[in-house]
């Protein structure tokens, strides 16, 4: 297992700001020691990145793409030692975290396949000798800055179409989850990628984030993390005008029709509820059901929730892992707490579950009904395993009361009419909606969000789209 960072083309003990342990959420166990950086790293892997900037945007299309379908296939290859990494450094379920890998190598395949697509365009100018083309360049130097919770894939979505596009690119993972990002790192070295073309370096976020984004070389800063960091981090790319995207905080409405399904509607709530402990930015933090099935849909995930085996991520059959540190176990029960004194009624769950010689961070699947948009629960992300259940009276107010969150990234709606289902879809102000569907993100769609939760998308042709610029030419030919 890779512990140390890539700095220059070279894996690197030196860390300025001392170093950090890596431990399993798990077991509180430590499973690395990692070197800590600082400014003078940073700045050493910027001044190597862009010292070969215009060599990788120089090498064919068709080279850069055979590396990445290579590092896709490699992905695949190593997907238990992979997933081990996974579970190990942030909690969630073995196959859970294969499904990760999966799902990382999917975006390699996926950026390999949309640059050798993307051509150059002819625009009809309607002036006499002079013809229009559109072409596409790399933006660049691009930096990345990635969360622990999918700690492969939130950065093979910025890594694969940046190397695809012709970028080299520095990368900042989380410090809970820095092993998976360097065993990426290691595979795409093997896989034939030029050393100085990616840098992976954790340490002191302030710093590096600030020597990369104020220094004029970096062209492009694609972040997933918080609203908050969102923000410091794009007031931070102003002066020298980065061009950003941002993949910030989610608070899915999940909608129950009055005709839905209400086992498939059950299903998927405790599928998209209960993925990574309820981790994850697309899971649903307000559950707006119609008030004539809420009941009966609270009472039955309820049933299917207790079923859950709750476990450290490495053991078999864990289907709900520990929560990251013990300030997101602190999160969840405020929100619980909160709701239930604001006169929301407890169906199961509440409280974490002891397991012998583990941490107290096995926190029960909760559902909890009776909520209200008053309820802190209903305000901001939960990141935890809490279904939080209000009754709604028609498909007007369900819409009103998901629109009326300043966050943006993903919706569901499960209804029993295709096009009505789909017509309140439509109407939701966010980016990534499943309609009668738990699990909507996909490596060749287009993932992103809207209001606070952010701008630019991952995935697919859209991905690939935020590492060009686009050059047009005018173009008049003196010759006979
Ligand atoms: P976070 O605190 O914003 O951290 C995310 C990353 O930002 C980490 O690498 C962190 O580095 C870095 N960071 C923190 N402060 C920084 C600063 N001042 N300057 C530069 N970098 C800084 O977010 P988190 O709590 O770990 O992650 C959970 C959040 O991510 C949730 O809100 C979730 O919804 C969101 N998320 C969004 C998506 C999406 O696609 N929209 C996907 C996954 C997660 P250190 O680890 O070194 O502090």
């Amino acid at each position: 297992m890779q512990t140390r960072n890539l700095i220059a083309g070279r894996w690197t003990d030196i860390g300025s700001g001392g170093a950090i342990d890596v431990a399993d959420p798990a077991s509180g166990e430590v499973i690395a020691r990692v070197p800590m950086c600082g400014a003078s790293e940073a700045l050493s892997a910027l001044n190597c990145a862009f010292e070969f900037q215009p060599e990788w945007e120089a090498t064919p299309i068709t080279q850069r793409a055979d590396v990445l379908r290579a590092t896709a296939a490699m992905v695949v290859a190593r997907k238990d030692s992979l997933a081990r990494i996974i579970t190990q450094e942030c909690g969630k379920p073995l196959a859970e975290a294969a499904s990760e890998v999966q799902y990382s190598a999917d975006y390699f395949s996926s950026a390999a396949q949309e640059i050798q697509a993307l051509n150059e365009m002819e625009v009809s100018l309607e002036r006499p000798g002079l013809r229009g083309v559109v072409r596409h360049r790399a933006v660049g130097v691009c930096a990345a800055i990635t969360p622990w919770n999918f700690p492969l894939a939130m950065l093979a979505r910025k890594v694969a179409p940046a190397l695809a596009a012709g970028c080299a690119q520095l990368a900042k993972p989380a410090q809970e989850t820095p092993l998976s990002a360097f065993a990426l790192a290691e595979i795409l070295l093997e896989c034939g990628l030029p050393p100085q073309c990616l840098h992976v370096l954790i340490g002191d976020a302030k710093a590096i984030a600030t020597t990369w984004l104020m220094d004029g070389r970096v062209r492009k800063l694609s972040f997933t993390g918080s609203t908050e960091t969102g923000r410091l981090l794009l007031r931070q790319c102003a002066p020298e005008i980065v061009r950003c995207s941002m993949e910030l905080g989610g608070h899915a409405a999940f909608i129950v029709l009055q005709d839905a399904d209400i086992e498939l509607a059950v299903k998927g709530a405790v599928q998209s509820k209960f993925r990574n402990a309820g981790q994850t930015c697309i899971c649903p933090n307000r559950f707006l059901v119609h008030e004539s099935i809420a009941s009966e849909f609270a009472a039955r995930v309820a049933v299917a929730a207790a079923q859950l085996k709750i476990a450290p991520g490495l053991d078999a059959g864990c289907q709900i892992g520990p929560l990251i540190h013990d300030a997101a176990v602190e999160k969840v029960r405020a929100h619980v707490a909160d709701a239930l004194a604001r006169g929301a009624k407890l169906i199961c769950g509440g409280r974490t579950k002891e397991i012998p010689d583990r941490p107290d961070r096995f926190f029960e699947p909760t559902v909890i009904a009776n909520c209200d948009p008053s309820m802190l629960c209903f305000e901001e992300e939960t990141f935890g395993p809490v279904i939080p259940i209000m009754s709604v009276a028609s498909e007007i107010q369900a819409i009103e009361i998901a629109n009326s969150s300043p966050f943006g990234l993903a919706g569901y709606v499960f209804g029993g009419n295709d096009a009505s289902a789909r017509g309140v879809a439509q109407q939701l102000q966010c980016g990534v909606i499943g309609v009668n569907e738990a699990a909507p993100s996909n490596a060749r769609a287009p993932f992103g969000g809207v209001k606070y939760s952010g701008y630019g998308r991952e995935g697919g042709a859209w991905g690939l789209m935020e590492y060009v610029t686009t050059q047009y030419l005018a173009l008049r030919s003196l010759e006979k």
